[in-house]
């Protein structure tokens, strides 16, 4: 229930009824959430400005939410902005008049280019006062500036940059700053801005007038009733999200026709990428079989390639997403010409979820997925491309404007197969057995190793059995082969610092801190650090790579230990797939604290490299809850659990 004595963005802005929303009460509202720590807080203080717009100026959420979750449109729109720290340095420099020294060594002894250019703005005389910016503004401004291409971009890019900086007044600069350099950083994860606008929907219909509602709607509601409206809706909202992660669509439909509605109207959709759904590990057979004892299920291969939603669009377009909904149609220019071939005439549109995966034509097998990674990511041109692709299809979401996500997988894969048809060598169906013994589940894990796969995908085919859209779900389990001895899984990690060499290692790093990814409380956690695995040409790569990304100071949003401090802190900019013996409790390291024991986080034991995961962005990475799960799964913890209930 939002509390009256929030900040209140209205007044402070000097916002009034139907004008464009000041961008001034934005930044304030994320300065707020900044000094705040706690989650359920921060979705309060969001949720209030939402309430605001949805009640003085409505047409100005959209712009709101994405700028909030530093976003320029929906998935699948390729403008971005993450743009050098040396350019925005030199932007604030010549709009202040300061040496582009003075601000690279106020940036050292701050760590933060927002708040310098904040200052170094504040310290400025400024003859007239500047016209107001306004959250629409500065949106399109973004979006201006993202798309600027071709010669002297930058230059152009800077240009613009210092027009909007000079209109900034108060904390604006900051968060114009950070947004321009891709990096909100307030520990404001995506959730909880989707949790702030479920609850200011809740809370605000925008048909009320102002002044009658702010803050007062749930009075007179008792709370019981109150908490589990806000829940359903909640829930909706988040569900939608998953479906058609687009807020261009969902918003209109929130501010005409409120929450209730969206399930009919924002639905899955050929060109809008689906948040995709993954596995859960299991350590060997027998888990398998205890846990689908009684329910049919079917044995894959886990192709070692990559992600590739494929949509074939009512118009005829063609589009093809990554794991993280990014649009990689320009990768596969060789996938998008062969795709018509595979369909049958009925189809008109359709989504499939696919692993595309590099293929040897000389010796026709499969090749690992560091093969496929020296692809060309952006704008192939299908003459130049050497590696060639197989595509494997494994799935179904969505055919003729109809959604097929709540059918079971023994419906999807029937309609896979009877609607398309393999061509050889590029689109093929997944190897695939069903049943349910032991020794046969076992000789097709030995097959899958063999044709130089990662392991099994164990998925059920009638008894929940539907496509879990965004869910690691029980229902699809993943047996790898690195799994086999070992934690059950390997981890997925973000460097975040380095430690300097000695010996033949001297010039390099000669071990790393990893963390995983809270989003909670969007930040890193330390789980380990990290000293072999490395060839010495992996090692001097990784330090070179490293070395362009040290900062000056670890970051506000890292928790870590004083004790493992590293030489050097760097960016969060790359994922490392990590195996481990086992995991166990730790007082220094600060992976799912307070998940499994109150003081106590959980660290990694013998961990050992075994690749970077170019598919993930570092929020991509194993979660502190999957830590936490990955570690309560252990035998060994199994037992003592066992054990404890037993006596206590
Ligand atoms: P990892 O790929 O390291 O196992 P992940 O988190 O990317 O981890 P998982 O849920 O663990 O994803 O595994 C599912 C991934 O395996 C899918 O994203 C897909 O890219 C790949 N894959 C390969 N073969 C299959 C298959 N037959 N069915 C489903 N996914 C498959």
């Amino acid at each position: 229930n939002p509390s009256k004595e929030n900040y209140d963005p209205i007044k402070d802005a000097c916002w009034k009824y139907d004008e464009r929303v000041p961008y001034l009460a934005l930044a304030k509202t994320l300065q707020k959430i900044e000094e705040t720590s706690a989650r359920l807080k921060i979705i309060d203080i969001l949720s209030n400005y939402f309430r605001s717009v949805i009640i003085l100026s409505k047409n100005d959420l959209l712009f709101s939410v994405y700028l909030c979750i530093n976003k320029l449109g929906p998935v699948g729109n390729n403008q971005e902005l993450g743009i050098a720290d040396m350019h925005l340095m030199k932007a604030i420099a010549q709009c202040t008049g300061r040496t582009l020294f003075q601000i690279k060594s106020d940036v050292a002894r701050n760590g933060d280019l927002g708040i310098v250019a904040e200052q170094s703005r504040s310290n400025q005389k400024i003859m007239f006062r500047p016209k107001a910016l306004t959250v629409q503004t500065v949106f399109n401004q973004l979006n201006n500036i993202a798309s600027i291409s071709g010669h002297s971009a930058i230059n152009k890019k800077i240009d613009k940059i210092q027009a909007l900086f000079v209109s900034c007044q108060d904390c604006e600069a900051r968060f114009i700053i950070r947004s321009l350099a891709g990096k909100l950083r307030i520990g404001l994860a995506e959730q909880s801005v989707i949790q702030a606008l479920a609850l200011a929907c809740t809370l605000t219909s925008p048909n009320q007038e102002y002044p009658s509602l702010i803050l007062n709607a749930s009075e007179g509601i008792p709370s019981e009733i109150f908490k589990k409206k806000v829940e359903e809706e909640l829930l909706i909202l988040k569900t939608t999200y998953c479906e058609c992660p687009n807020f261009n669509k969902i918003i209109p439909v929130l501010l005409e026709k409120g929450i209730k509605a969206l399930p009919q109207l924002c639905k899955i959709t050929s060109g809008l990428p689906v948040k995709p759904m993954l596995a859960k590990p299991t350590k060997g057979i027998q888990e398998i079989l205890q846990r689908f004892d009684g329910i049919e299920f079917t044995c894959e291969w886990k192709y070692d390639g990559e992600r590739a939603q494929i949509h074939i669009l009512e118009d005829g377009n063609i589009k093809i997403y990554s794991r993280n909904l990014e649009d990689n149609t320009s990768k596969y220019p060789d996938i998008i010409s062969d795709i018509r071939s595979i369909v049958k005439s009925d189809v008109k549109s359709c989504i499939l979820d696919t692993e595309a995966v590099a293929w040897d034509k000389e010796q026709k097998k499969i090749l690992p997925f560091q093969v496929l990674s020296t692809r060309k990511r952006k704008s192939a041109n299908i003459d130049e491309i050497k590696i060639q692709v197989c595509v494997y299809l494994f799935d179904l979401l969505y055919m003729n404007g109809e959604s097929l996500i709540q059918k079971p997988f023994i419906e999807r894969r029937k309609l896979l197969r009877e609607y398309f048809q393999e061509i050889e060598e590029k689109f093929s169906f997944v190897k695939s057995i069903d049943t349910n013994t032991l020794e046969e589940v076992q000789e097709f894990l030995d097959e899958s190793v063999k044709g130089n796969c990662e392991g099994l995908m164990v998925k059920t085919l009638k008894f929940e059995a539907t496509y879990e859209i965004a869910k690691r779900s029980h229902n699809w389990l993943k047996l790898k082969k690195d799994y086999l001895e070992g934690c059950g899984d390997t981890l997925d990690l973000v460097v975040i610092g380095g430690y300097l060499g000695k010996g033949k290692r001297t010039g390099h790093y000669g071990g790393f801190l990893l963390a995983s990814y809270d989003s909670d409380n969007d930040e890193y956690q330390t789980i380990c650090k990290i000293g072999t695995g490395f060839s010495d040409e992996t090692l001097t790569k990784h330090s070179e790579f490293f070395k362009q990304h040290i900062i000056p100071k670890p970051k506000s949003y890292y928790r870590y230990d004083a004790s493992h401090e590293p030489d050097h802190w760097f960016d969060p900019v790359q994922v490392w797939e990590i195996k481990c013996a086992d995991l166990s409790l730790s007082p220094i390291y600060y992976s799912a604290i307070g998940l499994v024991f109150p003081e106590k986080g959980i660290s990694l034991r013998f961990p050992r490299f075994l690749r970077i995961r170019e598919d993930k962005i570092t929020k991509e990475a194993t979660s502190s809850q999957q830590v936490a799960e990955l570690y309560q799964n252990q035998d060994q913890i199994k037992n003592l659990t066992k054990i404890n209930d037993k006596f206590t």
